[in-house]
């Protein structure tokens, strides 16, 4: 068994008593009250002043390219028309993944981009909230369908230099908005991996392929369950399949994909 792989400053929802919850949650209305007060709500990205807290304002908004339908049912890529059923994109038929479905809430650019790296390189959370209320609502089926939440976990050397998992605070959030239960260190990174970034897909596999593997403590809760990873960008699915794989292979019946960010070609 490994310790926690992520450092969050919310309280596991899986493991608190219902009395530390419910105290919790009055502890955080009453600070958000007094928060309006000291910090008048702002706009996340370009500060300007709102109705609300953690939100965007309307231009701001219309600065995220999100994903609607139609999209591809396993790797939840827009498709160009819609034929009133369930629809495959070419991409998913030539290489299906070995997770089932993905969906994302918006395409990796415009100020999704700027957003997500502020939250992973410049250690600023302050979106947490928002990114978690649009996971929740970007498919509400697949949550709802899911029995566990993982997030797909970092390496260890950059969980040091980071000194945060941004896939546990998202998944974290969800677990809070949805009541699922989360399996924070369900997954572990049993070798480190290169950066993605400038690979191609088949690279991407190698690179990633027998990076992951069950924490052994929790294979009987994973086995013959709906497993929901979550991570915070996806781009050829190298590494959600290679998580979905060792998952699968510790007996996972189902294993969907939710993230923040696609980076598509279209
Ligand atoms: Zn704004």
């Amino acid at each position: 068994m490994t310790t926690p792989d992520a450092i969050s400053a919310d309280i596991d929802p899986t493991t608190a008593p219902g009395g530390v919850r419910r105290l919790t949650r009055r502890i955080a209305r009453a600070g958000r009250a007094a928060l309006d007060v000291i910090l008048p709500p702002l706009c996340l990205s370009c500060q300007t002043r709102l109705p609300d807290h953690d939100t965007l304002c309307a231009q701001c908004w219309r600065r995220i390219d999100f994903i609607r339908p139609p999209i591809c049912d396993r790797l939840g890529i827009p498709m160009p028309y819609d034929i009133g059923e369930t629809m495959i994109s070419a991409a998913a038929a030539a290489h299906p993944p070995v997770f089932d479905r993905a969906r994302a809430v918006a395409r990796y650019d415009g100020l999704m981009r700027e957003m997500i790296h502020d939250f992973k390189f410049r250690d600023t959370h302050h979106a947490k909230r928002l990114f978690g209320r649009w996971l929740t609502q970007c498919d509400p089926i697949i949550i709802e369908q899911a029995d566990f939440i993982v997030p797909v976990p970092l390496a260890r050397t950059r969980l040091l230099s980071r000194r945060f998992n941004q896939a546990q605070i998202l998944a974290n959030e969800i677990a809070q908005r949805s009541g699922k239960p989360l399996l924070p260190t369900a997954l572990t990174r049993v070798r480190a991996t290169a950066h993605q970034v400038g690979l191609t897909r088949l690279q991407r596999e190698r690179n990633v392929a027998g990076a992951f593997a069950v924490n052994s403590f929790y294979a009987p809760q994973i086995a013959g369950r709906a497993i929901l990873l979550v991570d915070d960008v996806m781009t050829t699915g190298a590494t959600a399949s290679a998580a979905a794989k060792v998952l699968k292979a510790a007996g996972a019946q189902r294993v969907d994909v939710l993230v923040l960010a696609l980076v598509t070609e279209i």
